[in-house]
């Protein structure tokens, strides 16, 4: 017997385990709306202009088309912002998808690409002999042109497609390793630092599982794929016990969650951060006298 939506008796076409309910497109779109509603209105506000950052995968598209669905109404700009790190066969396949999206959705999109910006392609960084892996040189370099992006755009906030499955890997991982600093620096940004625009993370109470059902049921594209450089162990590691973890007790990433808005919020009361500097090579902003992004390409310059 067909399992049907306990809110109106249609077809379910989703459990979701962590709250025990099953739910009909429909209701599930209305639970994920309601979901990403509340994140906007517990998180900073958007006055004219959100940049969002799109990869071309389901996470960034259902993020961005949810935005565009909820923000343009009210009068906020929603604009794509990707990144081309230079992976032949996988960022051109899956920005041809963003691209085509944002015509058909009629969003503004910017593309930066990383042989623009640092004259180098991480099809390049990762044929080199280099000290760190593939991985490490690429987020520090997409990180520092997303914030470049929306600076550049005006932007008022840097939206992300951050999961909740990303934010308990990456909590678990801070834990682990004792770095109370890294969880309170984790978006969403509380505070205004000069030279960086604050980070949003609408989607990160929800599973990648259900941008992939959104994307489906709302008919939008999303690139398949794997980044051919994606051998990053310690995240899999952690991905690994936060599944195992939540396949045995549902709810389990929503409470790292939780438990990482306590610890936040616990530090944060009455503690302002220290102001941040400017890199002395190229004025991004930074806490040391050289930004990571100039001590990396160093590194890859050789
Ligand atoms: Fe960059 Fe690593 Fe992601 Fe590939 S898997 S896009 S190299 S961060």
């Amino acid at each position: 017997m067909a399992v049907v939506c306990d809110a109106c008796g249609r077809k379910a076409v989703i459990h979701v385990e962590y709250s025990g309910r099953h739910l009909c497109d429909e209701h599930f779109n209305d639970f994920y709306l309601k979901r990403v509603k509340r994140e906007l209105r517990s998180q900073r506000r958007i006055s004219n202009r959100v940049a969002v950052g799109v990869s071309g995968g389901k996470d960034s598209m259902a993020l961005l088309d949810v935005l565009h669905h909820l923000l343009s109404p009210a009068g906020i700009e929603v604009i794509a912002l990707s990144i081309d790190e230079g992976i032949a066969g996988y960022r051109d396949r899956s920005l041809g998808t963003v691209r085509e999206f944002a015509e058909r959705r009629e969003i503004e999109l910017t593309v930066l690409s990383f042989e623009n910006e640092f004259g180098t392609t991480m099809d390049s960084i990762a044929e080199g002999d280099h000290e760190r892996g593939a991985c490490s040189y690429c987020g520090v370099f997409r990180r520092s042109l997303l914030n470049r992006g929306a600076i550049d755009l005006e932007a008022d906030v840097l939206a992300t497609g951050h999961t909740v499955d990303d934010m308990a890997q990456t909590g678990l991982m801070n834990f682990l390793r004792g770095d109370v600093d890294r969880i309170v620096r984790t978006g969403p940004h509380r505070w205004v630092h000069e030279g960086l625009v604050p980070r949003i993370l609408p989607l990160r109470r929800i599973p990648e599982k259900e941008n992939m059902l959104y994307c489906h049921i709302n008919d939008i594209p999303h690139a398949h794929g794997e980044c051919p450089y994606a051998t990053d162990a310690h995240r899999q590691f952690h991905r690994d016990i936060i599944a195992r973890a939540e396949s045995d007790t549902p709810g389990t990433r929503h409470a790292v969650v939780n438990s990482m808005d306590r610890i936040v919020s616990l530090f944060s009361d009455g503690h302002e951060p220290e102001p941040l500097g400017r890199c002395s090579r190229c004025g991004d902003a930074t806490s040391g006298d050289v930004c990571m992004k100039c001590r990396y390409l160093d590194e890859i310059r050789g």
